[in-house]
């Protein structure tokens, strides 16, 4: 059997996390587009560094580029029973070269499970990060909270909030993320493979929800 399933949602939404796991449990390789460009950029394949290139001067990396790497990364021997991919597409346009990509291996996805996460939650998580002046140790106010609070555990430096992790930026962000990909949504829906799940509540319960949305494709 084979397991071909894109994880979508906002940051914060923790897909990262459940993909990981899952991707395990499934027995498929977890592929986060983020750290596949740091990766072939760090083993210098040609794709890689033009990635590489851009990523340098702070330039959206262009789709054909991520397309390329990712089907790269796809033809790769562990990537035969499927993958969870994690953070692509991002685009109407990656998805459709997603979907001539699989056509032309004689495959196609199973499913896109979409991570419902409300507004206030996100903002919650996403603003919650505090970073130690000293050490660069990270916290969550809520989820990793240090011994005392505003303080370092490990140096007893000051904790502060970076500005990326400020309310106005993390509202920019999640707005972006939600002009995008709504077509992206829209995209999947009208092929009946998305699956909308409640991202909020507990790991496993995420988890059960991922699973059962997931059905019957679980690699045995
Ligand atoms: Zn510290």
């Amino acid at each position: 059997m084979s397991l071909r399933v894109i994880f979508l949602g906002p940051p914060g939404a923790g897909k990262g996390t459940q993909a990981e796991e899952l991707a395990r449990e499934w027995g498929v390789p977890h592929v986060a587009t983020g750290d596949m460009l740091r990766e072939a950029a760090r083993r210098r394949t040609p794709l890689g560094l033009e990635a590489k290139r851009f990523m340098d001067t702070g330039v959206l990396v262009p789709d054909e580029v991520v397309i390329g790497l990712v089907g790269e990364r796809l033809a790769e021997p562990d990537a035969s029973r499927g993958a969870v991919l994690d953070g692509f597409p991002r685009t109407v346009a990656q998805a459709e070269a997603l979907d001539r990509l699989l056509r032309e291996r004689g495959t196609a996805l199973d499913r896109v499970v979409f991570f419902d996460v409300s507004r206030g939650e996100l903002l919650r998580r996403l603003t919650g990060r505090r970073v130690c002046r000293g050490c660069g140790a990270t916290y969550h106010v809520v989820s990793a909270p240090p011994r005392v609070a505003g303080v370092c555990d490990r140096c007893q430096g000051a904790l502060e909030q970076r500005v990326d992790d400020g309310e106005a930026a993390v509202a920019t962000r999640l707005d972006v993320y939600a002009t995008q990909t709504t077509p992206l949504l829209d995209y999947y829906r009208t092929r009946s493979v998305l699956s909308e799940i409640r991202g909020e509540g507990t790991v496993e319960d995420v988890a059960a929800a991922i699973r059962s949305a997931v059905g019957h494709g679980v690699a045995s």
